[in-house]
């Protein structure tokens, strides 16, 4: 990779792209990681400017992320400080740089639940706290993935488990498919080795029969459309990402000819009544099968996806499925995959709370469905962004901030889980989180290895470390005061409680 290809490309999405800074930028990188390689024997600027090329070609373009992108490894592996990224490329930049520094400290400690998962994602998202941060991290991480052959096989699997659980989720929250298939297909083969081959060794011959079956059909129903004069505006073929098909595969017992999207039919139409008027003629040339038509306009799925479907035997009697479709479904199509990251994590929490009584309502999760809205504006918010990427984007840019994690901070336990606490949250609210004796029998707090008073405030990212002492059970009256969430406070009043009562029957 050259600067000349990531300048070309990210030219190509931004005509008015400031060449001199990236070249800067550019420069600043070269003379920073100078003599320095990476393990697989590339010198180290090549990181940069893979990283920077592949920001251009998701679209983005514009000068700062560019050149944020080509600085990112500098204030932590190189001798120069943000201090000086900050003189020479100012504020802006340097502070996404700085995020980017910030997120790498995140790191997959030990086997985790998923609601473990879901704390350290949105403690990624709430340290980066710029959206520019958090795309120019996916991209670092992609290239990263394709040079991971290179490390050790324990990095290499915390890597690619932090790809699969902490990235990808988080690209796909972005609306940004592509980019999580392929984090994920890459990922797949060190987390799940013998699965990776597997669905490989049973998928490779299918795949090629299908692809090639696929373009022949399309070639086909290319010319069946113009006869019966529907234009359609697109039709293309898409295959099915490999980490996804073995997700369907584990559902179906493993078994590949019950896959008939293994390559997919998608057919663009303008308005929805060609949508139908295409569903017919296809049905016309092609028989269906009955139980796999799927008129999702009509009936959307919950995460708003609309779409119709249908699995036809093609030509050559083979199964195909055909997905129908307008431009903009298409475009929401990519915008629900976002939403229904959320429905599957959080609608069985959401219908059983709508079914409550409203009194009865807890506050602790009402706040969580409202952060889960905001999030969702957020990549509504994104998404539009991402449209109008070629108008003049350093509005859009600035108004991207994350904000809806503004009240919240994330922390760890040396162990590695994530808590969830409110802004200003103590050591104190922090050992009851854990646990009730963790809070009772504490008797001192370290933030980051550094012991710290009880009434201090945790920062985003720490890691924060409760000393006991075996056998106390009181907390002191005076935490009172220093607790933050109402869980902590009602926990040591009721062991203040208990302990003047056992000292009356004492
Ligand atoms: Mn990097």
């Amino acid at each position: 990779m050259t600067i000349k290809e990531v300048i070309k490309a990210a030219k190509s999405k931004n005509p008015k792209l400031n060449e001199e800074l990236i070249y800067k930028a550019f420069l600043f990188a070269k003379k920073a990681h100078q003599g320095q390689k990476r393990m697989s024997g590339e010198p180290y600027l090549q990181h940069p400017l893979e990283t920077a090329h592949l920001l251009a070609k998701i679209g983005l373009g514009d000068d700062t992320t560019i050149a944020a992108g080509l600085l990112h490894d500098v204030p932590e592996d190189t001798k120069y400080s943000l201090k000086q990224v900050e003189k020479k490329f100012g504020k802006e930049i340097a502070f996404i740089v700085s995020g980017i520094t910030k997120v790498g400290k995140i790191k997959l400690r030990g086997k985790k639940e998923e609601y473990d998962l879901e704390n350290l994602r949105r403690m990624f998202l709430a340290m980066a706290s710029d959206i520019r941060t958090v795309l120019i991290k996916l991209a670092d991480r992609h290239h990263n993935m394709t040079t991971l052959y290179a490390k050790e096989p324990e990095k290499q699997y915390r890597i690619a488990r932090e790809t699969l659980e902490i990235m990808a989720p988080i690209a796909n929250r972005l609306g940004m498919g592509e980019l999580k298939g392929s984090l994920e297909d890459m990922a797949f083969k060190y987390v799940f080795p013998k699965k990776y081959k597997k669905t490989l060794e049973l998928t490779r011959e299918k795949y090629k029969q299908r692809k090639k079956a696929v373009n022949s059909a399309i070639k086909e129903i290319n010319g069946i459309l113009k006869k019966e004069k529907i234009k359609a505006i697109d039709i293309h073929g898409r295959a099915k990402h490999l980490y996804r098909l073995y997700l369907k595969l584990k559902r179906h017992d493993m078994n590949i000819d019950k896959i008939y999207d293994l390559v997919a039919i998608r057919i663009i139409v303008p308005q929805i009544r060609h949508c139908y008027e295409t569903l017919g003629i296809i049905h016309k040339y092609y028989k269906p099968l009955i139980k796999r038509i799927k008129d999702y306009i009509s009936l959307p799925k919950p995460n708003g996806y609309r779409s119709l479907h249908t699995t036809v035997f093609g030509p050559g009697r083979t199964l195909l499925e055909i997905q129908i479709r307008t431009p903009q479904m298409h475009e929401e199509a990519e915008f629900g995959i976002a939403a229904h990251w959320i429905y599957s994590t959080d609608k069985k929490f959401l219908d059983t709370l709508l079914k409550r009584d409203k009194k009865d309502q807890n506050l602790e999760k009402f706040k969580k469905i409202k952060s889960l809205k905001k999030e969702l504006n957020w990549v509504k918010q994104l998404r539009s962004w991402q449209n109008s990427m070629n108008t003049d984007s350093q509005e859009f840019f600035e108004s991207l901030k994350i904000d809806f994690f503004k009240d919240r901070i994330f922390a760890c336990t040396p162990g590695g889980d994530v808590l969830d606490l409110p802004e200003g949250a103590t050591p104190i609210d922090f050992a009851y989180a854990i646990h009730t004796e963790v809070g009772n029998s504490m008797i001192q707090a370290k933030a980051e290895g550094e012991p710290v008073s009880f009434d201090y405030n945790i920062q985003n990212g720490e890691v924060i470390e409760i000393i006991t002492q075996k056998g106390k059970k009181t907390p002191n009256e005076k935490w009172l005061d220093f607790a933050k969430t109402g869980v902590a406070k009602s926990k040591i009043r009721q062991s203040l409680k208990k302990s003047k009562k056992i000292n009356i029957t004492y």
